[in-house]
């Protein structure tokens, strides 16, 4: 058995076995309330199980909230004994690490910051002539030459002279270059190879960014190998999570362009560097789209940086006017003849039958308009001209005949390897999904024949390596991809390639406030690229599975990712390096964002504290910037360190964040929708997505390795997911001791988790960092299904991936959720139901009203709760407080309570976690 298949068969999500296990869940949360009982003692009432929520502030309240009068002579006994609240004046906070921070980064620009740093890379001659001598020894080592003869053949090789000379004397320089001609694996080498022999080594340190995780750890160890080292010494790579760092001298380090960005958070003009090379900026992705500008500023003050900018040939000439026509070197590649069949071509062979299906991408206008207005005339023609068959012609009549489809892939794929010559097979999908369900399509396949080896991003490492090596003879090798085999990885011997012509993409609609990962249809420059990696080593074969009509009609480029996504965070980054205003920075960048989606991501952030009147970084904003979370997770977290109940919190905004380790089982839909049983059989008692989440992981920890195994196959937990959700955890309780939040890296401490079993606190932070993420249960008499409305008035469904979304009633209609997506409709995928409290304390604008003689208290404008008078004062007076208490937390994070704060905290307890469901 090849050492890959046995790699493989030890990660096996992807393979659906049937174990019967004697595993049993241990009782540890049956300890959750019981809704039922829960609501009969509630003093939070509500009065009517059938909602229909308008927006108007005159609509119905949605419950009551009564206080008894003992809780309120208490409440106010503590308010009396704390201090009277003074404005917030940062400048006369007590002296701390956090104030000093946080004040530059209201105070200071970047311009002025970039001034105070002079720390520059200094040269030093002994270390110089070290470098020297230990490039000089590499050519003795046989397997250096081996692979420094192979590396002399790549066309990039031929430009050495050249691209050293142009960085010599510019300081932007754009390469750009066939894929796999040997951009991002040899102009590091060339620049430091030219420092070396010419004794400035220790005045070398480049820094070489990637789009993808990935790519920067697979370009690093290449490197490595081709320098005869391991990694760590001249090469080194850092990407989230996860490093081996290089010496600080005479090296390149392989990133993600996130890490520079942070990095040029304690140093902006990047002065321990001395080239930057920012990799397959062609792919317009958001973090390398920002670095391009950050780095304009840079260079206007760091003069003797080099900036190089790499890219596959396209569009280079939009890249060149931003640098203001910079100098620009192209690599001539060499590549074989690709030949390509389209779609009608591939049915034609195959003799190939749709299945009916329902479309499942009927919803993009677009594909359906030019479905009608370019490939049935096509298609028509095609039938009057005779040149296919009427079989073919029926076939590509159908409306879902472009769609995806992995039994079409399939056959082709075999069709290829029982009627072609050697070569490795490339098929791109959309992702992990498509890859999984082919690689259990191939699964039977015997492996003295087949390598199949699949490539994504959250395939672990070790399994994807086998991808660079060639297949032993008389072995095929099939690669599943997704578009990360289009640039950033080249396998050469590709000789077939199977583009599905679709691609996920990241796609944000501002109205509905959805952001998500829908797959479309690639755009031209992806389908040429897909081509081309066929002809590698000699001439190959691309089988399009769309129509020559599609292609006709695809969009030249695909539309860079700033236009097309989120900005929250990237927003509360550009504060973080004092950037100044955003829609200024905003203009400055090769395309600049839609003034609705900036106007969105703005609202959001004032909504959540964040951002103050004037655009500035509150003390919230502060930490949310610093850490490397969404915003309304971040917060989150925060509200789960004051209020103390870490550990489930984490669980929730790590997996929120990341994504659920649950798989997604597809079973067939039956009319009557119920729940998976072993899912139901997990869920058992919580009410709670998101306290699913946390059992999940909290179960997870708590195992050994063998159990953890039978535990996430017996609920189909993704186990490479939990993984990377326990990195970030560790990752973040760093963060929090490194911000003084916490004093101590150990998540399970008992001070970071006395409230970590009071259930309905937890859901109560929940909703205190989800807020404004609000939506109400309308259940109407007669209707089977209920369906919500969010506070800017969207319908919205529940997900079936929900535990929630096979109730009918919910004994507080109010549910807080966090991703909303748009499909058909606007649908919810995940959802806690909440009680009043936690709204009034952290939503927005609470006002009091009074109509019909009936006292109310009244969140964002929308959100009623009858409170009688005395009531509605006190609640006002504690949510003021308890405002002022989690920004003295924030701003004072290393001081020690009072007595007197711990009461206080303890009655806001007691009331967050006093109600609900
Ligand atoms: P470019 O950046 O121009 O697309 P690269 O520098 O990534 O090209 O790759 C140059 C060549 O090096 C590729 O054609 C491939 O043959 C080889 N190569 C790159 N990475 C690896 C790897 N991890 N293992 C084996 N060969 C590799
Ligand atoms: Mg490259």
């Amino acid at each position: 058995m090849y050492k890959w298949k046995k790699n493989y068969q030890g990660n096996r999500h992807f393979q659906a076995q049937d174990t019967k296990s004697n595993f049993r869940l241990p009782q540890v949360f049956q300890c959750l309330p019981n809704a039922r009982t829960e609501l009969r003692d509630s003093s939070f009432s509500i009065f009517s199980r059938s909602y229909f929520v308008t927006s108007s502030v005159d609509s119905q309240p949605i419950g009551k909230i009564n206080i008894s009068s003992e809780k309120l002579d208490e409440v106010n006994e503590i308010l009396r004994k704390l201090q009277p609240i003074a404005d917030v004046n940062y400048e006369s906070m007590e002296n701390s690490l956090f104030k000093m921070n946080f004040l530059e980064k209201r105070t200071i620009t970047m311009d002025q910051k970039m001034d105070f740093f002079h720390e520059k890379l200094e040269q030093k001659s002994d270390i110089d002539y070290e470098l020297f001598l230990e490039n000089n020894k590499r050519y003795e080592d046989p397997l250096f030459m081996k692979m420094y003869e192979k590396r002399k053949n790549l066309p990039s090789f031929q430009k050495r002279n050249q691209i050293v000379k142009m960085i010599q004397e510019n300081q932007v320089v754009l390469i750009s270059g066939e894929t796999g001609c040997g951009k991002t694996t040899q102009v590091p080498q060339f620049l430091l190879d030219d420092y070396v022999s010419s004794y400035k080594g220790s005045a070398c340190k480049i820094i070489c960014t990637q789009p993808r995780r990935i790519s920067a750890v697979s370009v690093a160890e290449r490197v490595a190998r081709e320098r005869g080292e391991v990694l760590g010494i001249s090469v080194g790579y850092q990407i989230r999570l996860e490093r081996v760092l290089p010496r600080k001298y005479g090296s390149i380090l392989f990133v993600t362009n996130g890490i520079v960005i942070r990095l040029m958070e304690s140093d902006p003009s990047l002065n321990n560097i001395s080239h930057l090379i920012i990799d397959e900026i062609h792919e317009r992705d958001i973090h390398s789209d920002f670095l391009l500008t950050l780095v304009k500023q840079v260079i206007t003050r760091r003069k003797d940086l080099k900036v190089i900018l790499m890219s596959a040939t396209l569009n280079e000439k939009r890249f060149k006017e931003y640098f203001d026509g910079c100098t620009h070197v192209e690599i001539k590649g060499f590549s074989h003849p690709v030949e390509e069949y389209y779609l009608e071509d591939v049915l034609e062979r195959l003799n190939f039958t749709f299945a009916p299906s329902m479309a499942r991408t009927d919803s993009i206008e677009r594909n359906t308009m030019i479905f009608r207005h370019n490939v049935v005339p096509y298609v028509q023609d095609l039938r009057a001209e005779n040149s296919y068959s009427e079989k073919v012609c029926r076939e590509l009549l159908k409306p879902h005949s472009e769609e995806i489809n992995l039994d079409l892939i399939h056959q082709l794929t075999m069709h290829i390897c029982r009627n072609e010559g050697p070569g490795a097979i490339l098929i791109f999908v959309t992702g992990y999904d498509d890859i999984n369900r082919l690689f259990n399509l191939f699964y039977e396949l015997p492996e003295e024949e087949y390598m199949i080896i699949a490539l994504h991003s959250e395939i672990p490492m070790e399994d994807q390596k086998f991808v660079f090596e060639p297949s032993p003879s008389g072995v095929r090798k099939i690669i599943l991809a997704t578009n990360i085999a289009e640039t950033s990885i080249t396998i050469d011997d590709v000789v077939y390639v199977i583009d599905s012509g679709w691609a996920k993409i990241k796609v944000f609609d501002p109205k509905t406030n959805t952001e998500n990962l829908q797959p479309r249809f690639i755009s031209k420059a992806n389908a040429i690229q897909r081509k081309g990696r066929a002809g590698r080593l000699m001439a190959g074969k691309c089988f399009h599975l769309y129509t020559r009509a599609r292609f006709e009609a695809f969009y030249e480029y695909q539309r860079p990712e700033i236009l097309r996504c989120r900005l929250e965070s990237m927003m509360l980054q550009m504060k973080f390096l004092q950037l100044g205003k955003v829609k200024v920075f905003f203009n400055k960048m090769l395309d600049k964002p839609d003034a609705k989606i900036v106007e969105a991501a703005c609202h959001l952030l004032n909504e959540l504290g964040a951002l103050d009147e004037e655009e500035a970084l509150t003390p919230l904003g502060y930490y949310l910037a610093k850490l490397p979370i969404a915003p309304q997770l971040g917060k989150m977290l925060l509200l789960g360190v004051i209020f103390s109940c870490l550990e489930p919190i984490l669980n929730i905004a790590v997996s929120l964040d990341y994504k659920s380790p649950f798989n997604l089982t597809l079973k067939s839909n039956s009319r009557i929708p119920q729940l998976d049983p072993k899912m139901a059989e997990f869920a058992e008692n919580v009410k709670s997505d998101h306290l699913l989440l946390h059992k999940a992981l909290h179960l997870y920890q708590t195992f050994d390795k063998a159990t953890r195994s039978v535990f996430c196959k017996e609920y189909n937990i993704n186990k490479t997911v939990m993984k990377m959700l326990k990195k970030m955890k560790v990752e973040f309780m760093e963060n929090l001791f490194a911000l003084e939040l916490v004093t101590t890296t150990d998540l399970k401490h008992k001070d970071l988790n006395i409230n970590s079993k009071n259930v309905e606190l937890i859901k109560s932070i929940v909703c205190g960092g989800l807020y404004p993420n609000i939506m109400l249960a309308c259940t109407l008499s007669g209707q089977p299904k209920t369906f919500f409305k969010t506070l800017n008035d969207t319908k919205v469904v529940l997900h079936k991936k929900s535990i929630l979304s096979y109730d009918r009633f919910f004994t507080c209609p109010l549910l807080v959720f966090y991703i909303k997506m748009k499909t058909k409709m606007d649908m919810v995928f995940d959802a806690t139901v909440c009680s009043p409290f936690p709204v009034i304390f952290f939503g927005t604008n609470l006002r009091t009203t009074k109509a019909m003689n009936e006292h109310c208290l009244v969140v964002n404008h929308k959100l009623r709760f009858s409170c009688d008078k005395n009531a509605s004062s006190i609640v006002e007076q504690l949510r003021e407080r308890l405002q002022h208490y989690i920004t003295y937390r924030l701003t004072h994070p290393a001081s020690m309570k009072s007595d007197v704060e711990d009461k206080f905290l303890k009655i806001v307890v007691d009331l967050l976690a006093s109600r609900g469901s």
